[in-house]
């Protein structure tokens, strides 16, 4: 069976443990560890979605004492298996009504699902991590090779979608991945915090997250 649930620092109790539930994406971007490697920490990323909710509990289990966190990222966009999420999601609140939960998205999933996915979310998820990545939607374009159109407006609708139904958000750019990228941190910033999110320039890391 292949990795769906891993920690980053392979350590044995950790308190954040993470959910790669997919390889597919919305996005393409030019600094994603998928385009270089196979692995984060030593643990194979790749899968073909073929993996039921029992897969998940029981590779979560594996993990004691039970961790604080539970993030949904990985080698794709979380929100591709949306069902498969709020499964994890409801069994956790189930279960483990002390574990905080949190997403990183690439921000497309109501302009995919042409719903409003955040509020279907409501209280299941307690955190997001949306990737803004650029002050610009051309620059946007650049860096991410969105596969959905408008992607950058609809990123920022996707934030205050967000914290509209009280999700904690934090809007994040990388920085740092080559040199002809120059990111208006500053204005993204401001953009962030217009939409009622918080901020996080995430240095760019080759050991992946
Ligand atoms: S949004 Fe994340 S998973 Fe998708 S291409 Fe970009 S870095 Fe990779």
């Amino acid at each position: 069976m292949y990795t769906l649930v891993y920690s980053i620092n392979e350590e044995k109790s950790p308190e954040t443990v993470y959910v790669n539930l997919t390889n597919a994406c919305t996005n393409s971007c030019i600094f994603c560890l998928r385009e270089q490697k196979d692995d984060v920490c030593g643990s194979n990323m790749w899968h073909d979605d073929k993996y039921t909710l029992e897969d998940i509990i029981e590779q979560f289990n594996k993990f004691v004492p039970t961790p604080k966190q539970v993030v949904f990222c990985g080698y794709g966009e979380p929100f591709l298996k949306k069902d498969m999420m709020k499964a994890f999601a409801q069994y956790l609140r189930k279960n483990h009504p002390e574990i905080r939960i949190r997403v990183n998205t690439n921000g497309h999933a109501n302009a995919i699902y042409k719903t409003n996915v955040a509020e279907e979310f409501k209280g299941l998820i307690d955190s997001a991590s949306i990737s803004l990545n650029s002050s610009n939607a051309e620059q946007y374009n650049e860096i991410c090779n969105p596969k959905i159109e408008n992607a950058y407006e609809e990123v920022k609708k996707f934030i205050k979608a967000c914290t509209n139904a009280g999700i904690e958000v934090t809007a994040s750019v990388v920085t740092g991945f080559d040199k002809e990228h120059e990111i208006d941190v500053q204005k993204c910033k401001e953009i962030a915090e217009s939409l009622g999110a918080k901020f996080r320039d995430r240095e760019f890391i080759t050991n992946g997250y």
